[in-house]
C-alpha cells in the first residue's frame, strides 16, 4: 500500500492548542487555507505564524514539523473589517467567506480522505466549527440582512448536509440506545470496591459511560437505604433515572455528567461528614435528588444571557432565577408521571415537605445569591444546631452549592477537562452575546478570559471562601476537598505567570511587527493605538 507521508505542525490560536497534519506533497496555498480556517480568520485578514523565539515564520509547505513542545503560534494580525461599518461590504464578505471556506475544506477533505483512508481530527474540527459559525449566523434573526437567516421555528429547517453535528437536545435513538445499555447493565452487581471509592471525591467521571453512570446513581439510591425507606420499585427508579438522563441536553458542560458529578460529590460529603447521624433520611433524600435534577434541560446559556436576551424562560419567570426555576420545574414534570414518580409511596405531607427542599435547594444554586446565602450560613455557623430547621436547610443549601461547584476540589486530571468544558460552553455565549448585540458577559469573552485567568479569581474569591466555611463545620473537609482546592489555586497561580512572562517575552517582537507589517486600515483595537488610528471607534467585530 502507498501510505503518503505527512507531517504533523502544532500549534496555538487564541490560546487554544491545535495540530495540523499535512501531507508532505500538499501546496502552500493548502496549508495557508489551513490556518486561515483554524484562526477563523476572512479572505481580507492578515495572518502571521511564530516560532518560540518570536521570529515570524512563513506560512508554506516548507514550513519546518515541530513537536508540542515547540508549538508555533499563529496570530491574526489585522482583521479587514474596521474600516467599514457593519453593512452590506461584510455581509458580502461573510457569505462569500462561509461558502468558500465550507467549499475549501471539502476539497481538502477529500484530498485527504484519498491520502489517508480517514477524516483526520483536526479537519473535523474545522469543519464543526465553520458549520457553528453559520449556524449562529442563520439563528440570528437580526442579522437576517446577510441572507442566511432561517426560522427555526418553521419545520423547513433541515440539518446542514456538511458535517453530521449533535442537536441540543437527546434524540430518540441515542436516549433508547443508552436506556437498553442501562437495563441490562443494571442487573449485573456493582463490586464492594466501586461502591467504596464512589463515596470519595477522588472518582474519575471520565471513565464511566452515561448507561454506566446511571447504574452508580441507582447505587447511591440504593446504599443510603432510600429504596427501601421511601419504598421506590426499582422499574421507578430506572425510568426516573432514564428521564433524567433525557433531559440532560447535548452541550459541554451543563450536561448529564455535570448532573452525575454534582451528585457524587453531595453523595461523597454526606459519607465524609457522616451526615446519616446528623440529619433524618427525608434531608438526605432532598439533597441527592436535587443535586441530581439540579440543572435540568440547561441549555448553555446562563440567567444574564436569558434575561438580556428575553427569552421565553426570562419571560415566564419574570427575570427571577429563570433557569433554576425552569430545572428545578422540569424535575417535577418528570415526578407527575407515575412511572417515573420515585416519591409516589410517601405520605402526602412527605411529599410535600420533599418539594418544598427540592424547590429550595435547586433555586440556591443560583450564583446570584451566593452572598447572600453564604453570609447567612457564616452568621448561625459558631451556634449551629443539627435540630434547628432554619439552620439545616442553611446547610443544605450550602452543600448543594459547594457541590455544583466542586470540579476544581476534585484531581487535576479530573477537574481539567471539566474547565475545558465550561470555557467551552462560555465563549460560545459570549460569541452569540457579540454577534446579537447583546451585553458580553466579561468572565465568558474569549478575548479577555484564559484558563487561568478564570480561575484563579473563582477560587479565591468564591471557592475558597465557601469551602473554609463549610470545612469550619465539618473539619475533615479540610483535608478532602480544601487542599486540592488550594493546590489548584497553586497551579493555576504558576500558568498565570508563565503565560504573562511568555507575553513580556513576546512584545518587543511584537511591536516590531505592528510597526513594520500592519496595513493602518486594517488593524485592530490595540494596534490601532499604536497607528495613531481613533480608539474610540466601536470595534465592528
Ligand atoms: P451551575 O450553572 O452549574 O448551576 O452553577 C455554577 C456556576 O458557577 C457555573 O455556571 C459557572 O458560572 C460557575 N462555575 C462553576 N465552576 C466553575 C469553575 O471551575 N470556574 C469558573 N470560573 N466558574 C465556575
Ligand atoms: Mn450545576
Amino acid at each position: 500500500m502507498n501510505k503518503m507521508a505527512t507531517k504533523i505542525i502544532y500549534f496555538t490560536v487564541n490560546g487554544r492548542p491545535e495540530q495540523a497534519e499535512f501531507s508532505v506533497n500538499c501546496s502552500s496555498q493548502d496549508v495557508k487555507d489551513l490556518f486561515r480556517s483554524a484562526a477563523e480568520a476572512g479572505p481580507h485578514d492578515i495572518l502571521k505564524l511564530y516560532n518560540r523565539k518570536g521570529n515570524i515564520i512563513n506560512i508554506s509547505s516548507n514550513l519546518e514539523p515541530n513537536n508540542p513542545n515547540s508549538c508555533y503560534k499563529l496570530e491574526v494580525v489585522a482583521s479587514g473589517c474596521n474600516s467599514e461599518p457593519l453593512g452590506v461590504e461584510l455581509a458580502g464578505a461573510l457569505g462569500f467567506d462561509l461558502s468558500s471556506m465550507e467549499k475549501r475544506l471539502q476539497c481538502l477533505e477529500k484530498k485527504i480522505l484519498i491520502e489517508a483512508g480517514n477524516t483526520p481530527a483536526v479537519i473535523y474540527e474545522m469543519k464543526k466549527q465553520v458549520d457553528l459559525f453559520r449556524e449562529k449566523l442563520e439563528s440570528v434573526e437580526h442579522l437576517s440582512w446577510l441572507g442566511l437567516f432561517k426560522d427555526l421555528s418553521e419545520s423547513t429547517h433541515k440539518p446542514s448536509p456538511f458535517y453530521h453535528k449533535r442537536a441540543l437536545h437527546k434524540t430518540k435513538d441515542e436516549c433508547e440506545h443508552v436506556r437498553e445499555k442501562f437495563l441490562q447493565m443494571s442487573c449485573l452487581e456493582v463490586s464492594e470496591e466501586v461502591r467504596q471509592y464512589l463515596k470519595t471525591p477522588t472518582f474519575d467521571n471520565w471513565q464511566w459511560e452515561d448507561a454506566e453512570i446511571m447504574v452508580l446513581l441507582q447505587v447511591m439510591y440504593t446504599d443510603l437505604d432510600f429504596i427501601a425507606t421511601y419504598n421506590i420499585e426499582t422499574e421507578v427508579l430506572q425510568q426516573f433515572l432514564f428521564e433524567v438522563y433525557r433531559r440532560y441536553n447535548n452541550i459541554p458542560f451543563h450536561n448529564f455528567k455535570h448532573c452525575f458529578c454534582v451528585t457524587q460529590m453531595m453523595y461523597g460529603l454526606m459519607w465524609l461528614t457522616d451526615l446519616r447521624r446528623k440529619m433524618d433520611s427525608t434531608d438526605l433524600l432532598i439533597m441527592l435528588t436535587s443535586a441530581v435534577c439540579h440543572d435540568l434541560d440547561h441549555t448553555g446559556y446562563n440567567n444574564a444571557y436569558q434575561i438580556n436576551a428575553r427569552t421565553e424562560l426570562a419571560l415566564r419567570y419574570n427575570d427571577i432565577s429563570p433557569l433554576e426555576n425552569h430545572h428545578c420545574a422540569v424535575a417535577f414534570e418528570i415526578l407527575e408521571k407515575k412511572e417515573s414518580n420515585i416519591f409516589k409511596n410517601v405520605t402526602l405531607d412527605q411529599y410535600k415537605r420533599i418539594r418544598e427542599g427540592i424547590i429550595k435547594c435547586i433555586l440556591a444554586t443560583d450564583m446570584t445569591r451566593h452572598n447572600e446565602i453564604l453570609s447567612k450560613f457564616k452568621s448561625i455557623l459558631s451556634l449551629f444546631d443539627f435540630d434547628n430547621k432554619e439552620h439545616k436547610d442553611v446547610l443544605m443549601m450550602i452543600l448543594i452549592k459547594v457541590s455544583d461547584i466542586s470540579n476544581e476540589a476534585r484531581p487535576m486530571e479530573v477537574a481539567e477537562p471539566w474547565l475545558d468544558c465550561l470555557l467551552q460552553e462560555f465563549y460560545n455565549q459570549s460569541d452569540i452575546e457579540k454577534l446579537e448585540g447583546l451585553p458580553v458577559t466579561p468572565f465568558m469573552d474569549r478575548d479577555k478570559i484564559t484558563k487561568p485567568s478564570s480561575q484563579t479569581g473563582f477560587i479565591r474569591f468564591v471557592l475558597l471562601p465557601l469551602f473554609i466555611e463549610l470545612a469550619n463545620l465539618f473539619p475533615c473537609l479540610e483535608q478532602q476537598i480544601v487542599d486540592p482546592v488550594r493546590k489548584a489555586l497553586d497551579y493555576y497561580t504558576e500558568m498565570e505567570k508563565a503565560l504573562a512572562r511568555e507575553k513580556q517575552d513576546r512584545a518587543p517582537c511584537e511591536n516590531a511587527v505592528k510597526i513594520k507589517d500592519i496595513p493602518v486600515a486594517q488593524s485592530t483595537t490595540d494596534k490601532r493605538q499604536s497607528s495613531g488610528l481613533d480608539a474610540s471607534k466601536p470595534d465592528t467585530q
